[in-house]
């Protein structure tokens, strides 16, 4: 009998890379942090508050972070680590039409550098991350035509990005696949361990000397109280602060559930399996992670050891781990011709989605900044943005950064959103089913027709 599960259990289960790492010695047990007056705190230890409490550090500032778990406990150590320099559901044409052509030109140059900048980094700090820059592809299950990719490629090019067409014979030599007919690489793309990463950038700050504080929740908002300094409560006490970046996601609690507010907060299961010890060795060969064009994308990457990282957008709120597996499985098989050994990690995490598909940089309060809505793409995202919000952090000039700066404004009916993203989905999930069952692949517990 299958089991029902909900996805506030998957939301607590840990992610694959958290296997066999001990939980965060917190050298701050009771940290001394009561009436602190900090250049700049930041609120949540994930890529965007860790890159910019690097960078501000470096610039001489004096920061604290405030984390209500440990590094990576957000979508930062929950993802699949794909290392992707764009925006995930608007091309460089979309942001150049919402904020005008010369601010988009900044924004979408810098983000094109994105991945590029944070394997260097990686490099340079010595974190050890599985870090893997062999590019990142993107697949279209249809024919899409000359004309449609010719069109992609442009338009990434123009934005700065390093990217290339691979055609079906490459694609099958790459990843073991002969699904599909083309696909974008975009070769500075690639992959990572985030949690390590996550865990990595923290000790980078540390060692320059910032203050991080684990188990230490903001409480209330953050406020401007008078001789122009914000005010921050934490179960610690109220520590004070010049600038504060509240760097929570929408994984923001407590006094960051605003943030949380600002997009409908989609939720995406991820999934670990081992592969069988015999012929599976073209599966991903090449290292390179691969997530396709549809709606209800498909997504798969190696992992060391003969296994493989997928995913799914889950369509409802109850579902049985046997369902998820199934699907999953059904997808290994008809992508890779390889039927997978074990499940053996199952999640969720939360994405912050925005409704026309951008990042906004918030302005939350006088001397308060913040960011969400990475919609689904992050990685490389906060990594640029943690770096403008430490400018932001130490004065620069709002307009040094290549985005409109903006008033939170809580997201219109995120219920609803949410069930009609939902709802798209499934419909196109059960176009492909059928495609693939025209194309002669029944789908799993249907009967087989017995080859001739
Ligand atoms: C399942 C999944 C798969 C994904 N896959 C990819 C991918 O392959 N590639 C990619 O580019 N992007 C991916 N993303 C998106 C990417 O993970 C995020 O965009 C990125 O990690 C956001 O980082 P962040 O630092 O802004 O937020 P987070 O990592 O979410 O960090 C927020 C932190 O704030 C803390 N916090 C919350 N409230 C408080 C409070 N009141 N006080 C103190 N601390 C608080 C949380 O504990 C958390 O640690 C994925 C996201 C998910 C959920």
């Amino acid at each position: 009998m299958p089991t029902v599960t909900s996805l506030a259990t998957l939301f607590a289960e840990r992610p694959c890379w958290a296997r066999g790492v001990p939980a965060e010695a917190d050298a701050s047990a009771s940290p001394a942090i009561e009436g602190e007056v900090y250049d700049v705190v930041i609120v949540g230890a994930g890529i965007t508050g860790l890159t910019a409490a690097f960078h501000a550090t470096r610039r001489g500032l004096r920061v604290a972070v405030l984390e209500a778990g440990e590094p990576g406990a957000g979508a930062s150590g929950r993802n699949s680590g794909f290392v992707i320099p764009t925006l995930s559901r608007v091309g460089p044409e979309d942001v150049a039409r919402a904020w005008g052509a010369a601010r988009a030109a900044r924004f979408n140059a810098q983000l094109s550098n994105a991945a590029n900048a944070l394997f260097e980094f990686i490099h340079l700090e010595r974190i050890d991350c599985d870090a893997q820059q062999n590019g990142w592809l993107q697949p279209d299950q249809f024919e899409a035509g000359a004309a449609v990719w010719q069109n992609r490629l442009r338009s990434l090019r123009e934005s700065g990005a390093k990217a290339r067409l691979v055609g079906p014979d490459e694609f099958k030599a790459l990843t073991g696949s002969a699904r599909y007919p083309a696909a974008l690489c975009l070769m500075e793309g690639g992959q990572i361990d985030p949690l390590a990463f996550t865990r990595g950038l923290a000790a980078a700050f540390v060692r320059l000397g910032g203050t991080l504080v684990n188990g230490c929740r903001l409480l209330v908002p953050a406020r401007p109280q008078t001789h122009q300094l914000v005010r921050l409560e934490t179960p610690y006490g109220t520590v004070f602060a010049r600038r504060a970046i509240v760097a929570t996601n929408a994984n923001g609690h407590d006094g960051a559930k605003n943030l949380t507010a600002a997009t409908l907060p989609f939720a995406l299961l991820l999934a670990a399996y081992d592969l069988p010890p015999d012929g599976a060795d073209h599966v991903l060969c090449g290292n390179q992670p691969f997530s396709d064009v549809g709606r209800d994308m498909w997504f798969f990457r190696r992992l060391q050891g003969n296994r493989l990282v997928t995913g799914i957008f889950p369509t409802s709120t109850w579902l049985t781990r046997e369902g998820i597996n199934a699907e999953l499985t059904q997808r290994i098989e008809r992508v890779f011709d390889v039927t997978p050994a074990r499940l053996t990690d199952l999640w969720a995490g939360r994405v912050g989605v925005t409704p026309r598909g951008l990042p906004q940089l918030l302005q939350l309060a006088p001397n308060v900044f913040g960011w969400t809505g990475c919609n689904g793409r992050g990685i490389a995202l906060s990594f640029v943005m943690g770096q403008w919000l430490a400018e932001l952090a130490a004065d620069a000039p709002v307009e040094s950064v290549p985005m409109p700066l903006q008033p939170l404004k809580p997201a219109g009916a995120p219920r609803v959103g949410v069930w009609v993203a939902r709802r798209l989905i499934a419909a196109e999930r059960r176009r492909r089913t059928q495609r693939d069952r025209c194309a002669g692949h029944p789908a799993r517990g249907e009967a087989t027709t017995p080859a001739d």
